[in-house]
C-alpha cells in the first residue's frame, strides 16, 4: 500500500553546485525552522563541514508542505555527502529514497560527480528531478545546460525548474515537482519490520542513533529488534523524526524516515547499510546492498609529544564511536616511537580525522605519508596485505606484488585534453576512451593506480586545467605491478617513517626528488647531515645539509630587532612539530613532503 502523502528524496549534485543551499531554501520555504533558527546550510552541522563547505555525513530532515489545494505532504529530505571518499554512504542514502533532485549549476553544466551520482541514483531506480541552479549569475546558460542533461543523461528537462537557491527563485516549483514526479513510498505496514540504516551517529545522551528508512512494518518504543548483519538484539528505547533536531514520536511505519535508539553502544554495531528487523518475527531476507566500508588508505599517526600516546588512543576511540569506517591499531616506529596505523576511506577522510584530532582533542600529530594497501604474493604462496611500507618483506621472499587500481573519469574543456592526457600518462594511467559531451567538453576514462591519485593528483589536475576539470573514480581491483621499497637515510640511519613503496621505473627519480625536498625542509644543524635514498643496500641519491655556520647565528644578534623576533617566533612554531630522529631534528612537514614531489 502506498503512503500517498509521503515523499522521500535526496539531493544529488557535483560539489559546489548548490545542494546544501537548496536544502536550506526548502527547509525555509516549508517553515520547518523559523528565520531566527535558520542558519546558512543548517544540514552541515559539523564545524569542519561548515568551514570547508562540504557535506561529510548525511543528514535528514522532515518537511511539511501544503500544496495549493491545502493538502499536506510529509517530505523527508536526506542530504548526501558529495565526495568520492563517502560514496558508500551516498549509495545507502539513495536506497532510502524514491527520488532525487539533481542539481546542476547553470554556469558549469554537467561535471564528473553529476554523472557519477546520477548513475548511482538510476541504479537504485530513483525518479530523477533535474533542477538548474544559479540562474541569478550573469554567466548562467540554462538552456544549454538543459540540453546537455537531455543529451548526456537522457532526462527530460522541458519543465525542469530554473532556480537560484541563493536568491530564492523557483523554490516553490521544486517542491511541486517533488510532489508530482517522485512516487510515494509503498511497503507492508503489517510487517515484518524491515528498516534500512542509512546513517548512524553516536549521541552522548541517547547512545547510538540509527537513521532509518522503514521499508516494511512498524517500530515503536519497546519493540525487540534484531540487526540482521551482526545478529545482535536490542530493545527500542525511542523512535522519532528529524525536525531537523530529534523529535520523539509514537511509532514509525512503512514509508517513514526517522531514527531509532536502542542502547547500542558503538556505531560499529549499527553499521550503515544493515537491516533492522523484529527479534520475534524476523524478515526472511535483509535489504540488499550491505557492505562494510573498508579503508583504502593507511597512515601512521604519532603524537608529537610521545607522552600523549594514551590521549591519542582515547581520542581515536572516541572518534571511532561515530565513524565506523575509521580503523586503527598500535604500531611502533624506530623514528617516531609509539603511535597508530590508521585506515581511512580516502585522503579527505584522513584529513578530516587529523584535523579533528588536532582541533577537538588538542593533539599535535606527526603523520606519515599515506599508503594504499599492496598485496604481496610470497614465494611460499602466502599473501600479505601491506599497509605499512616498513613491513615489506625482503625481495627474495616475494614472488610478485599487486596494487589497487581505479577507474577514473575526468571531464574537462577540449582545450585541456592534451594537458590532462600528459598528466594521466605521467601517473601511470592507461587510456581507455574519450567521449564528447558537447562540442566543447570531453570525458576521458583512465585506469590508474590508486596510489597515483593519492599523490596530489587532484591538485595537479586542477592546476593544469585552470580549475576546469572534474574528477571521479572508483576502485576496480588489483593488478600486478613492479614495485620496490624506497628507504631514506638521515645521517646514515634509515628513517622507517619515510619509507615508501614506489614503482620500480620511478624509484631513481623519486629518490632524488625526495632527497632534494628533504634538504629544503630540514633545518641546518650544528653538524653536516647526509640524506640518502636507497633501494635495499643500493644508494640511489644523496644530498647534504651543510652545518650551521657560526657567523650565520652571529648575524642575527645586534641586527634588526623585528627580524630577530620573527626568527625566534618561527623557531618556536617549528619546535612544536619537530621530531628528534637520532641526532637529527626533523619537522612534521618532511613526512608529508614526500607526497608533494612530482
Ligand atoms: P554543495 O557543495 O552542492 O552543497 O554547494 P553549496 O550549497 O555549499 O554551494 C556552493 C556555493 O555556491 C556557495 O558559495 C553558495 O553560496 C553558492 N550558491 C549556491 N546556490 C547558488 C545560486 O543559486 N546562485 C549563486 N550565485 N550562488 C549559489
Ligand atoms: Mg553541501
Amino acid at each position: 500500500k502506498r503512503q500517498e502523502k509521503i515523499r522521500n528524496f535526496c539531493i544529488i549534485a557535483h560539489i559546489d553546485h548548490g545542494k546544501s543551499t537548496l536544502a536550506d531554501r526548502l527547509i525555509e520555504a516549508t517553515g520547518t525552522l523559523t528565520k531566527r533558527e535558520m542558519e546558512d546550510q543548517v544540514l552541515d552541522t559539523m564545524e569542519l563541514e561548515k568551514e570547508r563547505g562540504i557535506t561529510i555525513k548525511s543528514q535528514a530532515v522532515r518537511l511539511v508542505y501544503s500544496d495549493s489545494k491545502g493538502d499536506e505532504y510529509i517530505l523527508n529530505l536526506i542530504d548526501t555527502p558529495g565526495h568520492v571518499d563517502f560514496n558508500y554512504e551516498v549509495s545507502r542514502s539513495l536506497a532510502a529514497c524514491e527520488g532525487a533532485i539533481l542539481v546542476v549549476d547553470a554556469t558549469q553544466g554537467i561535471q564528473a560527480q553529476t554523472l557519477a551520482n546520477c548513475y548511482l541514483a538510476l541504479d537504485h531506480n530513483l525518479e530523477i528531478v533535474p533542477v538548474i541552479n544559479k540562474i541569478d549569475l550573469q554567466s548562467a546558460r540554462p538552456d544549454e545546460v538543459k540540453k546537455e542533461i537531455e543529451d548526456i543523461i537522457g532526462l527530460d528537462c522541458s519543465d525542469a525548474p530554473l532556480i537560484s537557491a541563493k536568491v530564492g527563485i523557483g523554490i516553490e516549483e521544486v517542491l511541486k515537482a517533488v510532489i508530482e514526479k517522485i512516487p510515494a513510498p509503498d511497503g507492508y505496514i503489517e510487517g515484518p519490520l524491515k528498516a534500512l540504516i542509512f546513517d548512524s551517529i553516536y549521541d552522548p545522551y541517547k547512545g547510538v542513533v540509527c537513521y532509518v528508512r522503514i521499508k516494511d512494518g512498524t517500530v515503536k518504543k519497546g519493540t525487540r529488534i534484531k540487526l540482521m548483519m551482526t545478529g545482535k538484539e536490542y530493545e527500542v528505547t525511542e523512535v522519532g523524526i528529524f525536525r531537523p533536531s530529534f523529535m520523539e514520536v509514537n511509532e514509525l511505519k512503512a514509508g517513514d524516515v526517522g531514527y531509532i535508539t536502542a542502547s547500542i553502544k558503538n556505531v560499529r554495531d549499527a553499521r550503515v547499510g544493515d537491516t533492522i528487523t523484529e527479534a520475534e518475527r524476523m524478515a526472511k531476507e535483509p535489504l540488499p546492498g550491505y557492505r562494510p566500508a573498508v579503508p583504502m588508505v593507511y597512515s601512521g599517526f604519532y603524537p608529537a609529544d610521545s607522552s600523549k600516546y594514551e590521549e591519542l588512543k582515547e581520542a581515536l576511540e572516541k572518534l571511532q564511536l561515530n565513524d565506523a569506517a575509521l580503523t586503527f591499531e598500535p604500531e611502533t616506529s624506530v623514528a617516531l616511537g609509539f603511535g597508530f596505523r590508521c585506515g581511512f576511506l580516502g585522503l579527505l577522510h584522513m584529513e578530516i580525522v587529523q584535523e579533528r584530532l588536532e582541533r577537538e582533542y588538542n593533539l599535535d600529530l606527526v603523520t606519515t605519508a599515506p599508503s594504499v594497501i599492496y598485496k604481496i604474493i610470497l614465494t611460499n604462496g602466502n599473501v600479505i596485505e601491506l599497509t605499512n611500507p616498513t613491513n615489506m618483506p625482503s625481495p627474495t621472499e616475494i614472488d610478485y606484488m599487486q596494487e589497487p587500481i581505479v577507474n577514473a573519469s575526468i571531464i574537462c574543456p577540449n582545450d585541456f585534453v592534451g594537458a590532462v592526457m600528459e598528466l594521466c600518462q605521467g601517473r601511470r594511467g592507461t587510456f581507455k576512451n574519450m567521449e564528447y559531451l558537447e562540442t566543447t567538453r570531453v570525458m576521458l576514462h583512465y585506469e590508474m593506480p590508486l596510489n597515483e591519485i593519492i599523490y596530489d593528483f587532484f591538485d595537479a589536475l586542477k592546476s593544469r586545467t585552470k580549475g576546469y576539470a572534474s574528477l571521479d573514480y572508483e576502485f576496480s581491483g588489483y593488478k600486478k605491478s613492479e614495485l620496490v621499497k624506497l628507504d631514506i637515510l638521515l645521517n646514515g640511519d634509515i628513517v622507517d617513517a619515510l619509507s615508501q613503496i614506489v614503482p620500480e621505473e620511478r624509484a631513481y627519480y623519486r629518490g632524488r626528488a625526495i632527497a632534494e625536498k628533504l634538504k629544503e625542509v630540514i633545518p641546518r644543524q650544528q653538524f653536516e647531515i647526509p640524506i640518502q635514498a636507497a633501494i635495499g643496500s643500493k644508494i640511489i641519491a644523496r644530498e647534504t645539509i651543510k652545518a650551521l655556520r657560526k657567523d650565520v647565528l652571529a648575524k642575527c644578534y645586534g641586527g634588526d630587532i623585528s627580524r630577530k623576533k620573527k626568527l625566534l617566533e618561527k623557531q618556536k612554531e617549528g619546535k612544536k612539530r619537530m621530531k628528534q630522529i637520532g641526532t637529527v631534528e626533523v619537522p612534521q612537514e618532511a613526512f608529508m613532503s614526500v607526497l608533494k614531489v612530482e
